[in-house]
């Protein structure tokens, strides 16, 4: 739902930076901080390498369920679920902190997102299909924009991590989706999604193959291309855009200043296109 008063805030941004390795996460805060002067910007972001790195601290397994239909997911039982939001804690402050010393003023948001978990979830273990019923990950239902448009009007950059609050508390939920709820419910111009590739390929991993422009007409054809975890940021993508965010961009956040190389098209743009493109077509 679009509230009123992002509807007086035009030109939201909303960038989500992949918490997998590769992405400079400094580089993206850098520039961040300078794009945030000039227009309000949400940050969401992800956890998967601090994730690892405190499982493999504290000795908890890293596991993955796989569906009958083959989608993967983090199998969060209750000791994991405690560490994903450990994972939350560290890398909401870090980014708090990066920006901090820009100059840029963040803040952390929690609660926004609410999202509801299967009393049970199928999976494929061993060869056979069991019912794993202690697994905390979801699927997001809603956005509640209001604390987030509270914070933009405030000059804060409102921080937010893939984690929903549901009747079960906290559940880890996908952040491209996160992300994509987010910028629906703000009405946001623009959603750059940042991940350690250039953008979405026609034929992965070979990165001349890279697609420039998809239009809204052709996204079941780049959902065709996406194999693997690219095929919930095209999900994402459409989310977004059926929710009413003009533009969003599969971008390089490995790039030196990856949001402003993003912005001027250096990835996949889903949506309207970019004012260069248009030129040079
Ligand atoms: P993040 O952690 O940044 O959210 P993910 O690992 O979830 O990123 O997703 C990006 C990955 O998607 C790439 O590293 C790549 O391995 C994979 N991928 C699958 N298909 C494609 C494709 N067609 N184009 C680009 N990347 C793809």
């Amino acid at each position: 739902m679009t509230i009123d008063a992002a509807e007086t805030m035009t030109d939201v941004l909303v960038v989500k930076i992949g918490g997998g390795a590769g992405v400079d996460l400094a580089a993206c805060l850098a520039d961040a901080a300078q794009i945030a002067r000039q227009r309000p910007m949400v940050i969401v972001h992800g956890v998967s390498d601090t994730m690892n790195r405190l499982c493999a601290e504290r000795g908890v397994p890293v596991r993955t369920l796989t569906s009958p239909s083959g989608h993967e997911s983090r199998y969060t039982d209750p000791a994991t679920r405690d560490l994903f939001v450990e994972a939350v804690d560290l890398v909401g402050a870090e980014i708090v902190r990066q920006l901090a010393e820009q100059g840029t003023a963040a803040e952390v948001i929690r609660g926004a997102i609410h999202g509801e978990r299967k009393a049970a979830i199928r999976a494929v273990v061993n060869g056979r299909i069991v019912l794993i019923r202690d697994d905390y990950s979801g699927q997001i239902t809603h956005t509640d924009a209001a604390p987030i448009a509270a914070a933009l009007r405030r000059g804060v950059v409102p921080i937010i991590a893939p984690l929903a609050a549901s009747p079960d508390g906290w559940l880890n939920v996908d952040g491209d989706r996160a992300s994509a709820s987010v910028a629906a419910a703000l009405g946001a111009a623009d959603l750059l999604i940042l991940s350690n590739v250039r953008g979405l390929y026609r034929s992965y991993p070979d990165e001349s193959t890279l697609i420039a422009h998809v239009p809204a007409h052709a996204l079941e054809s780049a959902l065709a291309a996406a194999q693997g975890r690219m095929k919930r940021k095209v999900l994402g993508a459409q989310e977004a855009l059926a929710g009413g965010v003009r533009r969003v961009i599969i971008a390089d956040g490995r790039a030196p200043q990856p949001l402003s190389a993003a912005l001027s098209g250096s990835g996949t743009v889903f949506g309207e296109a970019l004012q260069a493109e248009a030129c040079r077509v």
